[in-house]
């Protein structure tokens, strides 16, 4: 077995990014769709918060008004027995003394009735406002369930199509186990996820970031040496013509 016979670095380091570019393709547009659903289920969220809030205002402003509520009947109740009591009184000045104070608390009940009027108003919005983000949480839900159904046959596609293509890199690589080009080329792909592998752009640039390449790098390209490009560290090929 000599080494003639091993298969040479530069297709297997080619093949790879291919696989690499389609795999970081595919990996971003499952992504893309992951987060879409978890912004819009924060969205979502964000407003039950809100909901929940209201919810508890109008729970205390509906004890505290159906409170209010039965006092104000009871003092009213008894202002009209009083009332009602009034010309049993046979002297004139007790009556004129007690029908002043009557109107006096009579003139109190109007205004705690005022306010409860004004709570019950109250109430009535905080209503109005929790069945109306009620109605867009639902209006959201609806939106989210639709994607998300849309959604997770998009990305069990995705992750079929990941999965094979992991698997056929990882067959390459496997050619390359042990060797430093291979730890050496994932990290130009994590840095140049879109391409780590250039072609030599009209036989003296580099594709990449168009800087010139001397004559001896161009040479070893031609020979399928692995060679980096000195201004930004991508793995060079010729171009396929
Ligand atoms: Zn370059």
């Amino acid at each position: 077995m000599s080494n003639a016979q091993a298969p040479a670095t530069l297709p297997i380091i080619i093949q790879l990014s291919k696989l690499d570019v389609q795999i970081a393709t595919l990996s971003a547009q499952k992504k893309k769709l992951e987060t879409e659903l978890a912004n819009r289920k924060q969205v979502i969220s964000g407003h039950e918060t809100k909901r929940a809030a209201r919810e508890k205002v109008l729970g205390e402003k509906k004890t505290l008004c159906s409170k209010e509520e039965k006092s104000v009947k009871v003092e009213r109740d008894r202002i009209n027995e009083r009332r009602a009591a009034l010309n049993t009184l046979n002297n004139y000045k007790l009556q004129q003394a007690a029908e002043r104070e009557i109107d006096y608390v009579a003139k109190q009940i109007g205004q705690r009735e005022d306010l409860l009027l004004g709570l019950m108003r109250e109430i009535e919005n905080l209503e109005k406002e929790v069945s109306d983000v009620t109605a867009v949480i639902e209006g959201l839900a609806g939106e989210y369930s639709a994607l998300e159904k849309e959604s997770s046959e998009t990305i069990k596609g995705l992750d079929e199509q990941l999965s094979s293509l992991n698997k056929e890199r990882t067959e390459h690589a496997s050619h390359l186990t042990g060797q430093p080009i291979l730890l050496a080329y994932n990290r130009i792909r994590d840095r140049f996820p879109s391409n780590p592998v250039v072609e030599v752009m009209n036989k003296d640039s580099c594709a990449g970031c168009f800087m010139k390449l001397g004559p001896q790098v161009v040479v070893q390209v031609s020979r399928q040496d692995v060679v980096k490009c000195p201004g930004c560290g991508r793995i060079l090929r010729l171009s396929a013509e």
